[in-house]
């Protein structure tokens, strides 16, 4: 079984895919994952979700709001 490399959309911001990165709050109460984009300038957050799938999903499939979701 290999696992399938995540594919992030482009930053609805920025138009920059380089820079995107899996965020998480260590919390584990609160468990939350995130896509953050790192490039200067944006630094924008994707909607917050329970796992790493949901949140890269979320990602994919927002529609430009800069908004925690
Ligand atoms: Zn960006």
């Amino acid at each position: 079984m290999t696992a399938s490399p995540i594919r992030f959309v482009a930053c609805p911001f920025c138009g920059g895919e380089d820079k995107l990165r899996l965020a998480d709050n260590a919390d584990p109460s609160s468990m939350t994952h995130w896509v953050t984009c790192d490039k200067k300038g944006c630094e924008c957050d994707g909607p917050w979700r329970k796992s790493p799938e949901a949140a890269v999903e979320a990602w994919n499939t927002r529609t430009g709001v800069r908004t925690h979701g």
